[in-house]
């Protein structure tokens, strides 16, 4: 079945006696009680069905063109579609249900909406990562399944070391790779009144361009910085101290790169352009470095992309 197959199910359960529906003047009808003609205008009606049957590959196709109430599907509620059964339908009941009341803790960590899947498509993408597998091969290899405890312990484990590991919560997490990052971070120990005092500080910094960077910046002992983005150094600032460097390079008949002129090759003297330099920390952002003109230096770009982004 393509689509509809909840709407055709709960016809023929109606028509089982399954439940009631209260009818136009207010009262609670089951089959049986409706009048005979309605009883038989239902059963008389024609359900035109079309039972497809293809490869994954079509079924998925087929899926791309249908909407539902005007709105696609999405790549989540298409995979619920391709892969339905058991698994799905338990899976639903815990990450695709906005009345579940663990939703608005999951919601500080996890961005979107249950009811459009995201929270199933983060879980499942999560688990299925942890063993090496695609989303897609996790929910083939699961589809008939009559439990979900994989997926829904290892989401727990996830969350309870995100929620354990960072104290406060800032709205940068929401979204965040935690699946990786706990693979990653997850055996290791953390202080987390250190962890929180570090994060705070990162927040008061206003060289930091990528706030949702400082949560892995911190896991990994805030060595890799590019996750930040830090604040580079302004045009003006890097013409102002190229001048000056070159301006007392070429008196000292040096170059006006400080690490091509305390070196030995060709470059010893070679005085470079501006565009052939790129400006750097001299004392390291992640050391107290400002990026203001007093800790600007001009590397040529060999000696710059040596110096590595520290
Ligand atoms: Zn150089």
């Amino acid at each position: 079945m393509l689509d509809g197959q909840q709407r055709i199910t709960s016809i023929g359960r109606f028509v089982t006696g399954k439940f009631s529906v209260i009818d136009e003047n207010g009262y609670m009808q089951n089959f049986n009680s409706l009048t005979p003609e309605n009883r038989t205008k239902i059963l008389d009606s024609n359900l035109l069905v079309y039972h497809c049957k293809g490869t994954e590959s079509e079924i998925k196709e087929w899926f791309k063109t249908i909407n539902i109430a005007g709105v696609p599907l999405n790549e989540q509620e298409l995979l619920n579609a391709i892969y339905s059964g058991q698994f799905v339908t338990l899976a639903r009941e815990v990450f695709s249900n906005s009345q579940n009341s663990n939703i608005q803790k999951w919601s500080f960590y996890i961005k979107g909406a249950a009811n459009r899947q995201d929270y199933l498509s983060t879980a499942l993408s999560w688990v299925a990562a942890a063993k090496g597998q695609t989303k897609e091969e996790y929910m083939s290899a699961h589809r008939h399944d009559d439990k979900i405890d994989e997926l829904k312990t290892y989401f727990s484990t996830v969350i309870d070391w995100v929620s354990g590991v960072f104290f406060d919560v800032e709205k940068e997490m929401q979204g965040l790779e935690w699946g990786r990052l706990y693979e990653k971070y997850g055996k290791q120990p953390y202080d987390s009144a250190k962890v929180s005092e570090s994060v705070r500080r990162l927040y008061g910094d206003a060289y930091i361009k990528r706030r949702s960077g400082i949560f892995e910046y911190v896991l990994g002992g805030e060595v890799d910085t590019k996750l930040l983005e830090v604040r580079v150094f302004d045009e003006p600032t890097k013409k102002s101290v190229y001048h000056r460097q070159t301006e007392t390079a070429k008196a000292a008949g040096t170059s006006n790169c400080p690490l091509c002129a305390v070196g030995h090759d060709a470059n010893k003297a070679k005085i470079w352009e501006l565009k052939e330099m790129d400006a750097d920390h001299v004392t390291a952002w992640s050391k107290g470095g400002t990026t203001s003109a007093d800790n600007c230096q001009m590397l040529c770009k060999t000696h710059n992309q040596s110096k590595g982004n520290k």
